[in-house]
């Protein structure tokens, strides 16, 4: 099939949890009609409550019924290969043929290969188009969408893709989009961890913790994790940029899986998996990103 996916072409979507919601409500707005699915009835409530024109169904398959496109935003590629694929009820057993799948989660590479394999035996076609920017730029639809797949098919997606963001990049193959991301987290992630350890460090020197954010926001030391958490999320210790460390842990899994897979070693990427994964068990299951200040504390009581 060709030709852009254009409002009111019927998008099912699936995911509405912290960026699944701005984002299907962005496509919403720009005049696509949704059917939406997610495990978690209170998300599908709530989400209608946001968009009353929306379709609530009861499967990731009865949201595919006469959709041409299908997008995932779920916690990671298995869980988005259950939903599209092998679960019950799965949306490719109602997907036509010449329909479009997007996957907008953090996935591994590797499962988002094995989807668009399974997707393209039943002539459905797969791009991966994961985000950065975070919950903000989701609800002004900014994000950064990395894409891997077919220019042909980002060009079907492309109206859809412009509702929720504002830099689109083919990034290559499918996959390379979900590669890209994992690395851009690991930068994220790594950037994030070294200003904990900064402040940790400056505290018990003495030093501000909002001087300390303000002088590496005007210096060298300036990254988005000093810009956009610092003050907000850390100093404030409001701790609620709407991540879950859980879900950071993950991206840098990924992003060691994809080194190892490719046979190259980098040790500071292995050592931040293993350093978010034992972070992320530490902190508990609902925590923030941000925390990972919290797990920074705790390392300097252990080693005072
Ligand atoms: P979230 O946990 O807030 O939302 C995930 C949603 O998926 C929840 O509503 C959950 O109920 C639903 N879900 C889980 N399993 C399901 C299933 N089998 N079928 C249907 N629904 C199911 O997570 P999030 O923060 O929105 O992140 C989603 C994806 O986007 C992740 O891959 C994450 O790594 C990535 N991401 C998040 C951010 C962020 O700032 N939060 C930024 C960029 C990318």
């Amino acid at each position: 099939m060709t030709g852009a996916i254009r409002p009111p072409a019927t998008i099912a979507f699936i995911g509405l949890g912290m960026m699944g919601r701005p984002m299907a409500r962005r496509l919403a707005e720009a005049g696509f009609a949704l059917r939406i699915f997610d495990v978690s009835q209170k998300a599908v409530s709530e989400f209608v409550g946001l968009c009353p024109a929306a379709v609530a169904t009861a499967s990731p398959r009865a949201a595919a019924q006469g959709a041409a496109l299908l997008v995932t935003m779920l916690p990671d590629g298995k869980i988005v290969r259950d939903a599209v694929v092998t679960g019950r009820d799965a949306a490719r057993e109602d997907l036509a043929a010449g329909a479009l799948v997007i996957d907008m989660s953090s996935s591994n590479p590797v499962d988002t290969a094995q989807l668009a394999r399974d997707l393209a035996a039943r002539g459905i076609a797969t791009l991966d188009a994961p985000v950065s920017g975070g919950v903000k730029r989701a609800i002004d639809g900014s994000l950064s969408i990395m894409v891997g797949g077919g220019a042909a098919d980002l060009d079907r997606a492309r109206p859809a893709l412009e509702a929720m963001g504002k830099t689109i990049t083919l990034c290559g193959s499918v996959g390379a989009g979900h590669a890209l991301k994992a690395l851009n987290n690991f930068l994220s992630a790594s950037s994030l961890v070294a200003m904990c350890e900064a402040l940790v460090v400056g505290e018990a020197f003495g030093l501000d913790p909002g001087t300390m954010v303000d002088v590496f926001n005007s210096s060298t030391g300036r990254s988005n994790s000093t810009e956009v958490k610092g003050r907000q999320f850390v100093v404030s210790r409001s701790f609620n940029a709407g991540f879950a460390a859980s879900l950071m842990a993950k991206d840098l899994r990924t992003a060691a899986d994809v080194a190892t897979h490719l046979k190259v070693n980098m040790p500071m990427l292995a050592e931040a998996a293993r350093y978010w994964t034992e972070a992320d068990r530490a902190l508990g299951k609902s925590a923030d990103h941000t925390e990972i200040m919290r797990y920074a504390e705790t390392l300097a009581e252990k080693s005072g």
